[in-house]
């Protein structure tokens, strides 16, 4: 799950990011209204947290623009303002949630979750499956042959791009920018390793392997043992 951070006061901006990223997102943060529009145009987002008071462009012209862009991925208001005008406001150009700071990261992070979950459609969405392996978004949980499966936050992560793209070879450039949020470098062998531990908790066990290497391009989860 990816989130866009927009806000200008680094401090705030710091702390959301760090929260987030301990919580198991993957987290982008900007500090200005253009930039914020442009990734929120250009990149894929589960969720934009918008401050509402920006330098170049203000939260509700971003809000009000990527919805006349049909763009309609689920926003959150942040800001300090609290007049019922202001949420009224936010409310109408179709934000899904407001917050007025200071605020609890705990509140924030509750808010968050509520709104991903509600911004996928039915319940049975929440659960990827691939063969015997279930992937389940809202517990949190890998189960693999009636087996509950322990991972943890970043092999989640994969295990959830790759079982999102059943069947497609996965470059390592688009796992690392879309897992680990860095520009790939071909001197890490992080993704190979975190390949390596994900195919020991769901692999190694079982007969039939769904971790597939293709050789100079990058990884696949499939039933079938073609590679
Ligand atoms: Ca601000």
């Amino acid at each position: 799950m990816k989130i866009l951070i927009v806000e200008d006061e680094v401090k705030t901006g710091e702390y959301l990011r760090q929260g987030l990223s301990e919580a198991g997102f993957v987290v982008d943060l900007v500090n200005n209204g253009l930039d914020g529009y442009h990734h929120a145009m250009t990149e894929h987002y589960d969720l934009v947290i918008l401050d509402v008071m920006l330098p170049d462009l203000d939260g509700w012209h971003i809000l009000k623009s990527l919805r006349e862009a049909d763009k309609t991925m689920p926003v959150l208001f942040l800001t300090a303002r609290d007049s019922i005008e202001d949420k009224v406001k936010g409310l109408e150009l179709g934000a899904d949630d407001y917050l007025v700071k200071p605020f609890a990261f705990s509140e924030l992070l509750a808010r968050v979750r509520t709104i991903i979950r509600r911004g996928t459609k039915t319940p049975r969405d929440n659960v990827l499956s691939i063969a015997d392996l279930e992937l389940d978004l809202t517990r949190h949980r890998v189960i693999r042959a009636q087996q509950r499966i322990n991972l943890t936050a970043k092999e989640f992560l994969l295990l959830e791009l790759l079982i999102s793209h059943k069947g497609e070879v996965l470059p390592r450039s688009l796992i690392a920018s879309q897992v680990w949020d860095m520009n790939f470098d071909s001197d890490t062998n992080v993704i190979d390793v975190a390949i390596r531990r994900l195919r020991s908790k769901i692999d190694d066990d079982f007969e039939n392997k769904l971790i597939h290497t293709v050789r100079g391009m990058g990884y696949m989860l499939d039933t079938a043992d073609k590679i």
